[in-house]
């Protein structure tokens, strides 16, 4: 079993943290470090209650510093790094794993503070450097990114010949009972769907006004749900790896009300990321926004519903005739808070990390280089995400709720 850092102790790395714990076959030590070392502390004494196996070790860190945490890996000696910090993290953390030779995973793609950007150029100019090095980045490991583009994958291996048109579509059903809280880091989740939307068609990239496109979707065991075209950057991969793919979307849930806070949060100001002068200090108004919001990590413990979360793809068979497919999951706020206090957001990222994280460290994903997840092989993924609290169904050849 190899050892591992996670860095990040928010509500994803809780669940990272936890479900490595629970899995001593494949993890050894581990250490889990943010900015914050209190939040990682609690991590470590809830999984100490719980009598998770290993026992998790907690350190304080500023992953901005690339020197600070070369510092920390050198010391503490890990196979491998889990980023679930933020993802202006991700380029000093590919640093500090390429100083020291270590391996690295996370969750979502870069992003410069100063301008909502999504793309992979910036960590894609990292492969020959890992190439070289003898070293694996496995990028975007989540559920979208990430579980999404396995289940593109495994539909391409089992069933398409050609994959022609694909809907990702993500539900989150869930009511945690405050008027205005975001499901992951608020300033992300801000910047992401404040964006003008965008989706690939006919070999190029359509862009929309932001939420301009919308309609209700059918979810498993949910019901029809207004669902937006939203830019998500596993698409930029998805349509690279898959040329095949005439058209690939991205929609997303959002309630009545969430809309309306956004909208007014929008309209005052407040979700701007160009600094303002306050008293003499520059505020960006969106990191204050942040700071007043509910912690995405808080939310579990009355929260109620479900996610679901799958893709819709439409193309042609193995046989050449016409096929429909839809791979899903769904899951429960209350199963994802029993099994790690977490909520289901929160959960249904950090499981698919361990999962990516297992298979680099039995050696199955372990090759050099920098990776997306659809460019590995899905099966032993698939099999883990039945095993571990995300299992996953499919519909083929019925008609698809995203057409209707
Ligand atoms: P949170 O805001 O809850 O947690 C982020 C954590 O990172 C906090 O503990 C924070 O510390 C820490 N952190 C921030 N900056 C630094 C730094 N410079 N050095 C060390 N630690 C730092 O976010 P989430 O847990 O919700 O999200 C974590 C990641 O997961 C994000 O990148 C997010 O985009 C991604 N994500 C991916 C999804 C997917 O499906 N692929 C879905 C949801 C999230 P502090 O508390 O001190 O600020």
């Amino acid at each position: 079993s190899k050892k591992v850092l996670i860095i990040g102790a928010g509500g994803v790395g809780n669940v990272v943290a936890k479900k490595v714990a629970m899995n001593p076959d494949s993890f050894g030590e581990i250490l889990l470090a943010s900015r914050t070392k209190s939040k990682c502390d609690k991590i470590a004494a809830e999984a100490r209650e719980h009598g998770l196996p290993t026992e998790i070790q907690t350190a304080a860190v500023d992953a901005d510093n690339v020197a600070e945490l070369s510092a920390l890996i050198r010391d503490f000696q890990p196979y491998m790094v889990i980023n679930v910090a933020l993802p202006y993290q991700d380029l000093p953390i590919m640093d500090a794993c390429l100083a020291t030779g270590v391996h690295y995973l996370d969750t979502a793609n870069y992003e410069p503070k100063d301008v909502a950007k999504f793309e992979y150029s910036w960590q894609w100019a990292y492969q020959q450097r890992y190439k070289d090095a003898g070293l694996m980045a496995l990028l975007g490991c989540g559920f979208d990114p990430g579980v999404t583009q396995v289940y593109t994958s495994y539909a391409n291996k089992h069933h398409f010949s050609e994959m022609q048109y694909l809907d990702i579509v993500d539900c989150n059903a869930g009511d945690h009972g405050k008027a205005f809280a975001t499901n992951f880091n608020p300033e992300i989740n801000i910047r992401e769907i404040t964006q003008p939307g965008r989706y690939w068609e006919n070999g190029e990239w359509v862009e929309i006004p932001a939420m301009s496109i919308h309609k209700p979707i059918e979810y498993p065991n949910v019901g029809a749900k207004e669902s937006y075209v939203l830019y998500h950057e596993e698409l930029e991969s998805l349509v690279k790896h898959f040329p095949t793919l005439k058209r690939a979307r991205f929609w997303m849930t959002f309630g009545q009300q969430y809309i309306t806070h956004l909208q007014v949060l929008q309209n005052v100001g407040m979700t701007s990321i160009a600094p303002v002068k306050f008293q003499g200090m520059d505020i960006v108004p969106l990191e204050f926004l942040k700071a007043v919001l509910p912690e995405p990590g808080t939310l579990g413990e009355n929260y109620t519903g479900e996610t679901s979360i799958g893709c819709q793809i439409r193309g042609l068979g193995k046989d050449g005739n016409e096929l429909t497919y839809f791979v899903w999951n769904n899951c429960k706020h209350q199963d994802a808070y029993k099994d790690t206090q977490a909520q289901g957001v929160s959960y249904t990222t950090g499981v698919p990390a361990m999962i990516g994280a297992k298979l680099m460290c039995d050696g199955i994903w372990m090759q050099p280089g920098v990776w997306n997840c659809e460019q590995l092989d899905p099966d032993p993924f698939m099999a883990l995400l039945n095993q571990h609290g995300l299992p996953w169904h499919e519909a083929i050849n019925q008609p698809l709720s995203v057409e209707a």
